[in-house]
């Protein structure tokens, strides 16, 4: 069988049986899979720490025939990301962009650019130690690329262009309503034009955005309603969703 040489970012990773892990990887060159690593939760396993939750690392792989999970020959780590997560905070954000990456990105899916996304959010997040820019450039990125992003300026129902008005959504929604088309009086707000102003702080490189200036008002809510998106087109819970609510 033919050894294959990637980059890939670990997502997450669980035991198998007494002494082998299943790892769950983000390739930049044929997107998410997972591969088995044998001997990895031995105490002296040649993969050390290499297969920590975050580790960006080049992998070797062996595809097996009739099999589902790949064959890890060997490991290097190429970047840690582990010691930023010594901030809770930054921990948890990093958990969501994990948690998140493994749940919207279909498998053996090469998506080349979602690799880059998740790379430079955990850089931005290292760098940082800022939480609601990285995630908000996150998700807005994660949704325009699966095609998910709906249109920030109109209602979603009726279509009329909210203008200085704002918006409405719950749990659920896969946009913005307008007051007449709002489902719940416990609708979350978002204040008008503050979503082209995030959407604009996204069309460039996060470094730069970063860079540029203090983090934008609003930041967090427009996060946090992007994470409703995601959501719904998960149409399951997330776990670590729950926790940036509380920390974040
Ligand atoms: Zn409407």
């Amino acid at each position: 069988m033919p050894l294959r040489e990637t980059e890939a970012i670990v997502l997450r990773s669980y035991r198998l049986g007494e002494a082998d892990k299943i790892v769950s990887l983000l390739t930049r060159q044929s997107g998410r899979l997972r591969a088995v690593a044998a001997g990895a939760r031995r105490p002296k396993s040649r993969y050390g720490g290499t297969l920590e939750p975050l580790s960006y690392v080049r992998l070797w792989l062996f595809e097996r025939e009739n099999r589902e999970l790949l064959r890890m020959n060997s490991a290097e780590l190429l970047e840690s990301f582990f010691d930023m997560q010594k901030d809770y905070r930054v921990q948890v954000a990093a958990q969501y962009v994990a948690e998140v990456s493994e749940r919207f990105l279909p498998e053996r899916e090469v998506n080349e650019r979602a690799f880059r996304l998740l790379l430079a959010v955990l850089r931005g997040l290292k760098r940082s130690g800022e939480v609601n820019r990285p995630l908000a450039y996150f998700n807005y990125w994660l949704l325009r690329l699966g095609g998910f992003l709906p249109d920030l300026a109109s209602c979603a129902a009726c279509g009329r262009a909210l203008g200085n008005e704002p918006g409405y959504y719950g749990a659920g929604s896969e946009g913005l309503s307008c007051a007449a088309c709002r489902r719940s009086p416990a609708d979350q707000t978002v204040a008008p034009g503050l979503l082209a102003v995030i959407a604009s702080g996204c069309q460039g490189t996060l470094d730069r955005w970063l860079a540029a200036e203090k983090a934008p008002a609003g930041v967090r809510e427009t996060r946090r309603f992007f994470e409703e998106l995601i959501e719904s087109h998960l149409e399951r819970k997330l776990v670590t969703r729950q926790l940036l609510a509380e920390e974040v």
